[in-house]
This record gives structure tokens, sequence and C-alpha cells, in this order.
């Protein structure tokens, strides 16, 4: 086993690897971005993204990371002192929270344990009798790798008559998402997930009723003014310099994944991590979520007894070359995050099963030498 070998094999939620052909895309000489070769470009990307998406209207695109479409989402409909409903099951969902309170919102929380998903039921009983304009939700928390059921969150923030800003970095491309169906009314995501793309951009989906908001919105913003970027796109193009290597090597992604089918992707992702669950389970590993609650994209474990998460990202790293992430917080050290979104296929599964298998034998039988001594 060589520690020394350049390539580490990313098992993390984001970056995700990222296939050799879009790599080639990214390393090509650019192009100008006003010229028309990037417009047909770009008009390609709107095309598939409204596919991907289900939805008759194009994303927004920006050059900046997830947070930099969260920030958008939020200052574009927000004023200072509206009434805004967090809904937090972990890490980013709090993030998003931070966020609306920067921007001055008046923002509360109905927050649930590590572990668990937002009830929609407790949704409604929340909102009942006031007066939220904004509701934020993340799709899929990455921190404990759970997945909501928005569907079902979306239909009561609707019926209670508030906007809802969903955090879909981690599930849009890894499974449905029908924009237009759920009535979601901002939806973002970044490059470096589930769309096998390095990182550096971010695009934002926005509903008639955003943009309602969006004209009775004050709040200070230059950079992510999304009336700047509507403006543009009609001319399929962008305000400013876009990541053009990155809006490139989308086109190639997309591309990729019209040839496999939306249908496939998403069964894949949940056959992935069916698989990884059963697998780690047998090896001895805690499933930190509950079946029903389980993310496709992303997996919390629990080390068996006797080994620590330290050891194992030692481990995983150092013999093997693979990285997974530790938990954040209050979970760090307690469970690993395997990330299984985009480019991932049965072969990294079993890579990463294999490798905590020999890590854990191999701990076993250390001990078990120590205990003759
Ligand atoms: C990765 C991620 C983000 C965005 O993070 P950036 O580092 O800004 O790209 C936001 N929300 C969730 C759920 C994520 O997994």
């Amino acid at each position: 086993m060589d520690a020394t070998r350049a390539q580490t094999f990313l098992m993390i939620p984001g970056p995700t690897p990222v296939p050799d052909d879009i790599l080639q895309e990214c390393s090509k000489q650019l192009i100008g971005h006003r010229s028309e070769d990037f417009s047909l470009c770009i008009e390609q990307v709107l095309e598939d993204l409204k596919w991907l998406g289900e939805s008759k209207e194009a994303p927004m695109l920006f050059t900046a990371s997830g947070t930099g479409a969260m920030e958008a989402s939020v200052s574009n409909v927000i004023n200072k002192g509206d009434k805004v409903l967090s809904l937090v099951c972990g890490s980013f969902g709090e993030r998003f929270a931070k966020v609306a309170e920067a921007f001055g919102a008046q923002v509360e929380r109905l927050r649930v344990p590590n572990g668990e998903v937002i009830d929609p039921d407790a949704v409604a009983e929340k909102m009942k009798g006031q007066t939220f304009k904004v509701v934020t939700v993340t799709h899929n928390e990455t921190s404990t790798g759970v997945i909501n059921d928005l569907e079902k969150i979306a239909a009561v923030v609707k019926e209670n008559g508030a906007l809802i800003l969903v955090d879909a970095v981690t599930s849009f491309g890894a499974c449905r998402l029908p924009i237009d169906q759920w009535k979601l009314d901002m939806v973002f995501t970044g490059s470096q997930k589930a769309l096998m793309l390095p990182p550096g951009l971010s695009l934002l989906y926005v509903s008639d009723e955003a943009w309602k908001a969006y004209e009775n919105c004050t709040t200070p913003r230059f950079y992510f003014d999304l009336g700047k970027y509507r403006k543009f796109q009609a001319e399929k193009t962008t305000p400013f310099t876009p990541a053009v290597s990155l809006v490139r090597a989308l086109q190639k992604s997309l591309a990729m994944m019209k040839g496999e089918g939306k249908d496939q992707i998403f069964a894949r992702h949940i056959y992935l991590r069916d698989l990884l669950r059963r697998e780690a389970k047998a090896l001895g590993f805690g499933l930190f979520v509950k079946e029903e609650w389980a993310s496709p994209s992303v997996t919390a474990l629990v080390p068996p007894d006797g080994i620590t998460v330290p050891e194992i990202r030692k481990e995983l790293k150092q013999k093997y070359g693979i990285v997974v992430a530790n938990a954040q917080e209050d979970l760090k050290d307690k469970v690993f995050r395997v990330g299984h979104m985009g480019y991932m296929f049965e072969r990294e599964i079993g890579m990463t099963l294999f490798a905590l298998k020999q890590i854990v034998a191999q701990k076993s039988s250390n001990k078990q030498v120590q205990a003759l001594k």
C-alpha cells in the first residue's frame, strides 16, 4: 500500500470527483464571455437546467460557491425586519438562518436534533396564526445525512402564504426535485456536489412569486442583484465575467447527465446509499440516521467500538488514499460522513467498504496481540 501516491480519492460530500472528460474541458483555452460561442454554451446550459430542475424558468448563474447563491436568495427577497422561519436540522440549516439574520430578518428557528428531519406538521403548527414572509429549508442536510420531505414541507409553507427558499446543494442532481410542481420559490445549488464539477459556480432558480418579492425588496446589494442577472440572461449572457471554464464544463456534465437519464441517475444514488448502509452495518458500523430519512448523497457512520473517527480517517487517507469527512461541531469525532453523489458508482463504494473492513480487522487483530502480551 502506497501512502505517497498523488491521487487521493474523494468520498467527501463536496468537492466530489470530477470525470476526466470534464477536467479536460476545464483545462481548455478560454473563450470570450461575450462571444457567440459562449452565448450558445449558456443557451444550452440553461435549457438543460430547466430539464434537470423540471422548471419552466432557467436559473441565474453566479460565480460563487453555494453560499453565494444562499446569500443571493436571501438578499433579493428579504427586507430588514421581515419575519423568517428557518427550519434547522443541522449546520447548513443554521447557516441559512444566520444569513437571513445578517440581512436584518427577524428569524425564528424550528430546530430538531441532529440526525432527525423536519416534521411538516410541526411546520404547520409553527406557522399557524403567524405571518412569516419567508421559510428557509435545507432539502438534504449534509452535516448529518438526512433528507427532508420537501414536497410536504413546501405544501405547508405555500398554504400559509410564505415564500419557500430551498438549499438544494446536495440534493439537486442526486434526487428528483420538480421545482415548479412543488411550487418552490427559490432553489440553489453549487457546482462541486452532484453536478460533478470543480467548485466555483452556483445557480439559483427564482419563481414568479419570488420575482414579485424582489420588486419590493430594498435590501442593499450589487453583485448578487438578481435583476441584473435576469436582464443579461435574456441575452444569453451574464452581467459580470462568469467562470467561463466552469460553464463550459457544466454544459459537458449536463450532457453526461442527459445521456444517463434523470431517473437512472436518481436510482443510482439510492442504490449506492442502500449498498453502503447495508454493508457498513454488516461490518459493525452504526448508521447515524434512520432508513426513512437517509440521504441519497451522504451517509453518516458511527465507528464500531474500539476504533475512533480520527483513526479511521487517518488510516483511510494514509493506506488507501481515500478521504472521508469528519462531522462538524457536536458530532465531530463521533461520526464520519461518506459522500456518494455525482460521479459515483459501485466501484467507489466497494473500495471504501473494503478499506473500512481492512482497517477494522487490523485494529481488532492488533488488540488481540496486545491482549496476549
Ligand atoms: C456544500 C453545501 C453548501 C454550500 O457550501 P459552499 O462551501 O458555499 O459551496 C450549502 N448547503 C449545503 C447543504 C451544502 O452541502
